[in-house]
């Protein structure tokens, strides 16, 4: 999953660091070796990266990074040579780019204090490649500083995890903001309200979600599953389990977060007493329970479970739900 996408402001992103281990090294001059970035979906972990490494190389007597000399300038544009960034190639990041990794962070700085290499998605890390990183991780080269930015630390081995600093991104949700970048991604005002529940009130997830282009389908998909439980139809019910058990599981967990998503909307509705919701799902016993069965699902499917059987189960289950 990308964690490139950008739609923050440098002051959005400032904004983010702000508490973080980042900001308080750059204040005090006290700088890790090694830092592991960690970020939700479609939250900017490698901008932050950036604006650590622009704080690292510029040269302001003032407040870093100053975004305004030739060196924070440099940086901004990609083009400093004592900042590198490097992403995965063809969704993994192997062995040779950890020997890459580990030849730039032994390299002298050639025009600042230090070298800052940042590995965006480092979940991508092979495991071979994240064994060649604990060379540098254990014998840090003094100028150098290794950023590791993720949205799934748990990819990372643990060797590799506790010698970083670790700096957790807590961006601040917003509903509204949220909604209307999926507006301006060509949502309705429904699906927009969708989207930013699915998105858990991020923007920048609402964006990541629409640019991925998957969206459509799971609004179909999730339209599907709940007119066919109420029609009680079994076998529609077990060949749409069929069509989410072949998904991607990055479509398959979109899918389910669009159909928790759903429901609590609904519930939202029923509760509100609109009459277009109360047709289809009625009772918010009944919706309270199928967003439980969806979570529920939605966890058990990361435990290496049988997909199939375990779809066939929510969807069944959803259908004696929702007809009583
Ligand atoms: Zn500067």
């Amino acid at each position: 999953m990308s964690s490139t996408w950008s739609a923050s402001s440098g002051s959005d992103i400032a904004q983010l660091a702000k508490r973080t281990a980042l900001r308080v090294a750059l204040r005090v001059g006290q700088v890790a070796h090694a830092y592991l970035v960690v970020s939700p979906p479609g939250v900017e972990g490698v901008g932050v990266a950036l604006w650590f490494a622009r704080g690292l190389v510029c040269t302001s007597p003032g407040r870093r990074p100053c975004e305004q000399c030739c060196e924070c300038v440099a940086a901004r544009r990609l083009s400093h040579p004592d900042v590198q960034l490097l992403a995965p190639d063809k969704g993994t990041l192997g062995i040779d780019r950890a020997r890459h990794v580990i030849r730039l962070c032994h390299g002298r700085p050639l025009r600042s204090e230090r070298r800052v290499v940042i590995l965006d998605q480092a979940d991508t890390l092979t495991h071979e490649a994240q064994n060649a990183l604990l060379k540098i991780l254990e014998e840090p080269y003094g100028p150098s500083v290794l950023v590791l930015v993720t949205c799934r630390p748990d990819m990372l081995l643990p060797t590799v995890r506790s010698r970083c600093q670790p700096v957790v991104l807590r961006p601040r949700p917003d509903r509204e903001a949220a909604r209307r970048v999926a507006v301006e991604y060509g949502a309705g005002e429904g699906d927009a309200e969708l989207l930013a529940d699915v998105a858990s009130g991020f923007p920048g997830r609402v964006a990541q979600i629409c640019e991925q282009g998957r969206w459509r389908k799971a609004v179909r998909l999730v339209d599907g599953i709940l007119d066919t439980a109420k029609e009680g139809d079994d076998l529609a019910l077990l060949q749409l389990a069929e069509e989410m058990a072949a998904l991607p599981d990055e479509c398959l967990e979109l899918v389910l977060d669009t159909l928790r998503s759903k429901l609590r909307l609904l519930l939202r509705q029923v509760l509100a007493g609109s009459p277009h919701a109360t047709r289809a799902w009625a009772s918010p016993d009944v919706i309270i329970e199928a967003v439980r069965i969806v979570t529920l699902t939605r966890r058990r499917l990361n435990n290496n479970v049988n997909r199939k059987l375990c779809l066939d189960g929510m969807v069944l289950v959803l259908a004696e739900l929702v007809n009583g």
